[in-house]
């Protein structure tokens, strides 16, 4: 079976279905449709959005909880290497250095976030010439205490700005920073911290009350930003309980410089998106300790991104001397967002419109079909009322209890009733049907019908008794009512009044009468004619007679005037005999004339069709006797001419009849062929047969009068009718038919031609 042959699946049922209804769906149904579609995508782009910001909430939420826990954890190490450290100071002198210097490259090496650590001495002002000297061993002679004019830039990198510290009751200046400080930072050594603006006031929180302290937010020498964890040492230890007495008593303090980058540091991804910062958690003591480090994310939100709100928190830092609070904050952004599955989304958001679509449709298209069949009801009823009221039969309906439901103008007007009297009331109250000359009871016909579900006719004598007393002679029936389940609710009575209906049937029978003897006055003329073959026979004899009578009185004069002494006596009364036999065949001839042309003939516009038809007719009992077939091809839109029906009819009759002659004993069955067309501005009817046909040596003068092969025959059948056609200005001409039989061809102007019509003179 090749691709074409095979039929359509179920599976193309169903596809072509969808494109017919879809072809079908009203706009409404397909602004549903995108409506529908535009909203639950909205809705679907929406809660994806909501539920990613949900998870970049809870990550958020992760990240700020993780990092918050990871800068506790490394102040917590940072505090212990801090004690490791102060251990170290406090063992052998000789070996403290390198023991340090040791130690603090391990820790920094393990915690990246710590930048260098140092133990810085305090001097004592007495003591400053011999630590400024012994201290040049390892920084040079320019070695000095010094202090830096700080300029609003929390760092010392300004040589200008440095200045010989001017005497003072203590110092501490900067001498240690394990591991080696790049050498910017050696440029910062001597700097008394005690008296720096910036780490000074808390190196003196340091001495006084024993704890850890921290400073304001630094600038390392590689612009990097960092803190310092101070932490006096004193001796004795533990010092005394008074504050006041603690820095007396302080030997020097531990610095750990924390890189602020590394101690809040994110896995790479993470700082990507999060702005962090750190700032001071009190008041600022100083413009120094407002400081803010701030980190931003690496990754710039988008213009879109900007339309969703940023999620902040502010976590607080549980180590008790950490001054510093960290705020976290991020934009939340749309990128995150699976784009194939948005896409999904939004195709599957199509699905249910789609439903919509097919639902709206379909409840179009019923409602579509209920308008066209309450509109069709509607038509079908107005036409059913519209009907009632006008037909002039009457129509009662009625319900199982025979009641009166309805009664169309007729029926009020048979009734003399009105519809507000009859409607609601037993049939019998309203309509009083009785019976002429009943001789027997009959059956109520309204029980019948309700009983046996089954139309029935009114009796033949029913009549009607008016309210007026008058009988009215009706005819009708009763046929039952059915609702749409077959169920029986009620009968219709149609009846008329029969008196109109008999009096046009008698006007009918008149008129029917009076064609009738018109058309046998017709065939009596016809047949007068057709007869005057059979009389011109015995016309001729009588001819003949004085013709012979007048040859033999005129041979007689003329032997009379021969002799020597004519007898004129007997000459005249030849003569006479002669004109009195002349005038006898004048006579003759002239009653020949008369009888034919019995009235004048009338002509008027004809249809060809019609007369031969009416030939057909008049001949068919001879057609059937001899069993005759009929060939009749009648031509249409053919023009009219202008004849005398009967005598055309008279025409056509006789070639009919020479056909049937014709036919007449011969072995195959007979058939008449007529046919009337238009052409070559003629009708045209033709009649033929396929008889033995007219012989060659014949042919030229069958309508020459009295000529004729059949025995009987008068010969003057085809005359008259070349005198008639002849008449009516039209030709017939005859022929043998090529497959046997002769064809007789009857030529008529038509009516339209302007050919003047043939004005008979005849009496
Ligand atoms: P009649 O019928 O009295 O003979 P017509 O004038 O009607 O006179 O016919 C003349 C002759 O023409 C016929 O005798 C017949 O020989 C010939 N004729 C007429 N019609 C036919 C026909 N259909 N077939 C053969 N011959 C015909």
């Amino acid at each position: 079976m090749s691709k074409r042959d095979t039929p359509p699946t179920a599976h193309t049922g169903f596809w072509l279905g969808q494109k017919l209804l879809l072809s079908e769906a009203p706009r409404k149904a397909w602004a549903w449709f995108f409506a529908t579609w535009l909203v639950l995508s909205l809705l679907a782009v929406g809660l994806m959005i909501g539920a990613d910001i949900q998870r970049q909430q809870q990550h958020f939420k992760r990240v700020s909880f993780y990092l918050t826990r990871s800068v506790e954890a490394r102040l917590k190490s940072c505090e212990l290497v801090m004690f490791g450290f102060e251990d170290i100071i406090a063992s052998d002198p000789d070996v403290r250095d390198t023991e340090l210097r040791s130690y603090a490259q391990q820790a920094a090496k393990r915690y990246s976030f710590i930048y260098s650590m140092g133990f810085q001495q305090r001097i004592a002002h007495y003591q400053r010439p011999t630590f400024e000297y012994a201290q040049r061993d390892t920084f040079g002679p320019d070695f000095r205490i010094r202090d830096y004019q700080h300029d609003g830039h929390a760092g010392w990198l300004q040589s200008a700005n440095w200045h010989t510290a001017p005497a003072r009751e203590s110092y501490i200046p900067f001498t240690m920073a394990e591991p080696a400080l790049t050498q910017n930072a050696r440029s910062a050594m001597g700097l008394d911290l005690l008296a720096d603006t910036i780490v000074g006031p808390t190196v003196e929180r340091a001495l006084r009350s024993t704890d850890i302290e921290v400073t304001p937010l630094l600038r390392l020498s590689n612009d990097q930003s960092a803190i310092a964890y101070i932490h006096a040492l004193y001796s004795p230890s533990p010092p005394s309980t008074s504050p006041i007495m603690r820095p007396e008593e302080s030997i020097g303090i531990v610095t750990i410089l924390l890189r602020i980058d590394g101690l809040i540091n994110l896995h790479d991804e993470q700082s990507d998106l999060f702005d962090i910062t750190l700032s001071r958690q009190e008041g600022a003591s100083s413009q120094y300790d407002s400081a803010v480090y701030s980190r931003h994310a690496l990754l710039s939100p988008s213009q879109l991104d900007l339309l969703l709100p940023r999620i902040e928190r502010r976590e607080q830092i549980a180590t008790p001397y950490f001054p510093y609070e960290l705020n976290i904050s991020s934009q939340l952004r749309l990128h995150t967002i699976d784009r194939a599955n948005l896409l999904l989304a939004i195709l599957a958001a199509a699905l249910p419109s789609y439903l919509i679509l097919l639902i709206v449709t379909i409840r179009h298209n019923a409602r579509k079909d209920r308008e066209f069949a309450d509109d069709s009801l509607y038509r079908t009823r107005e036409h059913a009322m519209v009907t009632l009221q006008a037909i002039s039969d009457a129509v009662i309906t009625i319900d199982n209890q025979r009641m009166v439901q309805y009664l169309n103008p007729a029926a009020q007007r048979h009734l003399g009733t009105s519809e507000e009297q009859a409607i609601g009331h037993p049939l019998g109250e309203v309509f009083k049907l009785r019976y002429e000359f009943a001789r027997r009871a009959v059956a109520d016909p309204f029980i019948e019908c309700l009983a046996k579900q089954q139309p029935r006719e009114l009796e033949e004598n029913s009549y009607l008794l008016c309210p007026d007393g008058e009988k009215l002679l009706i005819e009708g029936s009763v046929s039952p009512l059915f609702d749409r389940n077959r169920g029986l609710i009620g009968a219709v009575l149609a009846f008329r009044d029969t008196a109109p209906l008999r009096r046009r049937m008698l006007e009918a029978l008149e008129t029917s009468e009076a064609r009738l003897k018109q058309h046998e006055y017709e065939l009596a003329r016809v047949t007068r004619i057709t007869s005057m073959g059979e009389m011109a026979s015995g016309i001729a004899h009588e001819i003949n007679q004085p013709l012979s009578a007048i040859m033999s009185y005129c041979q007689a004069s003329l032997s009379l005037l021969e002799e020597d002494d004519p007898n004129l006596e007997l000459i005249v009364q030849a003569i006479q005999s002669a004109v009195n036999q002349a005038d006898r065949a004048g006579k003759i001839v002239h009653r020949l004339r008369e009888f034919v042309s019995k009235k004048t003939h009338q002509h008027t516009p004809v249809d060809v069709n019609h007369a031969i038809s009416n030939v057909l007719a008049l001949a068919d009992y001879d057609l059937r006797q001899h069993e005759i077939t009929v060939d009749y091809h009648p031509g249409s839109h053919l023009p009219l001419v202008y004849a005398d029906t009967i005598q055309l009819e008279q025409v056509v009759l006789n070639l009919v009849r020479n056909a049937i002659d014709a036919m007449h004993g011969q072995s195959h069955p007979g058939c008449l062929f007529v046919e009337t067309s238009f052409s070559a501005r003629h009708v045209c009817i033709k009649v033929g047969d396929n008889g033995p046909g007219i012989g060659d040596d014949k042919i030229d003068n069958v309508f020459a009068p009295f000529f004729s092969t059949k025995n009987g025959g008068m010969g003057l059948g085809l005359t008259i009718c070349q005198t008639i056609i002849e008449s009516f200005g039209g030709h017939i001409s005859t022929h043998n038919r090529s497959s046997g039989g002769a064809e007789f061809v009857v030529e008529l102007p038509p009516l339209d031609t302007g050919t003047p019509p043939y004005i008979d003179t005849r009496e």
